[in-house]
């Protein structure tokens, strides 16, 4: 069984130490992410960023896949399915109708009123049953270059007004970070952070990570942070990984020679961030098969 959002970072918000959210872009991620989460007896959120759905086939062959191999591996974990940046409310509703733990309704390019009004809409239908919300308030670098202009600050009035009209589980309040490679060490605003974590007094979640040094990270956990998105170095660390593979097998047409030395990059790069994130041994048994 999948848990919900909620069952795993309240924990973490309360204990100072945030939950891994790991994105599939193929099993390969499936298995090297449940396999880490599960020797480092960590609770996990495996996610799918809502461009990557159709590319995995949807949404309801992504929750098939992860509830068998689960089964499959024994996996006794907590895991949270989540789908990442929702690009609709109705591609949020069909994360819900298949069996998505929990959604990201992602409304930040929107004027405020209108991203409430959107989020309030999935808010409302999420929790009814039983599937927990996060929302996003500014904007997270992209990686275009490591262009900063394109960093927008969650205002906190902005935060606050979502967070109390909406009622949603985890805020993404964007404060510098920035999605996929950056030059050079991404600037977080940690002022304006316990600003609003004071304010809004609910999770908050870290986007666009990679390049954030440890002790950054520990500020945030510190601030309010319980999840914290990972997708960049495991892809990384995956292509690196494959690349090698490659090169020393030259001869073969054999995939899985090449495929599980990527899965088990994947799987160290999980190991190495539930580690940097404080989750080890924060997993209590569940009764997924
Ligand atoms: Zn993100």
């Amino acid at each position: 069984m999948l848990v919900s959002l909620n069952e795993v970072i309240t924990k973490a918000y309360r204990e100072k130490y945030a939950v891994g959210q790991f994105n599939i872009n193929g099993l390969s991620w499936i298995h090297g992410i449940l396999i880490a989460a599960q020797k480092e007896s960590s609770p996990v959120i495996v996610a799918a960023s809502d461009r990557m759905v159709d590319f995995l086939g949807g949404f309801e062959i992504i929750t098939s896949m992860v509830k068998k191999l689960i089964t499959e591996y024994h996996i006794t974990i907590p895991v949270v399915l989540h789908l990442d940046h929702g690009t609709t409310v109705t591609r949020c509703k069909q994360a819900v109708d298949a069996g998505f733990s929990s959604v990201m309704y992602d409304g930040s390019k929107l004027p405020i009123a209108e991203n409430i009004r959107r989020t309030k809409e999935v808010t409302d239908y999420a929790h009814a049953r039983g599937v927990n919300v996060e929302a996003e308030v500014g904007t997270v670098g992209g990686n275009e270059d490591g262009i900063i202009g394109n960093i927008h600050y969650a205002s906190l009035e902005e935060c606050v007004d979502l967070v109390q009209a909406t009622h949603i589980d985890a805020l993404a309040a964007a404060l510098g970070s920035v999605h996929g490679n950056y030059q050079g060490e991404p600037t977080l605003g940690f002022q304006e952070m316990a600003a609003i974590q004071q304010a809004v007094a609910i999770p908050l979640v870290l986007h666009g990570t990679s390049g954030i040094p440890t002790a950054k990270i520990d500020r945030a956990i510190t601030l309010g942070h319980a999840k914290i998105n990972v997708n960049t170095e495991s892809n990384k660390a995956w292509l690196e990984a494959t690349r090698q593979a490659l090169a020393a097998n030259l001869s073969t047409h054999e995939p899985q020679i090449i495929l599980e030395s990527g899965r088990e990059a994947i799987t160290q790069t999980v190991q190495s961030k539930i580690r940097e994130f404080g989750s080890v041994g924060k997993a209590w048994p569940t009764l997924n098969f």
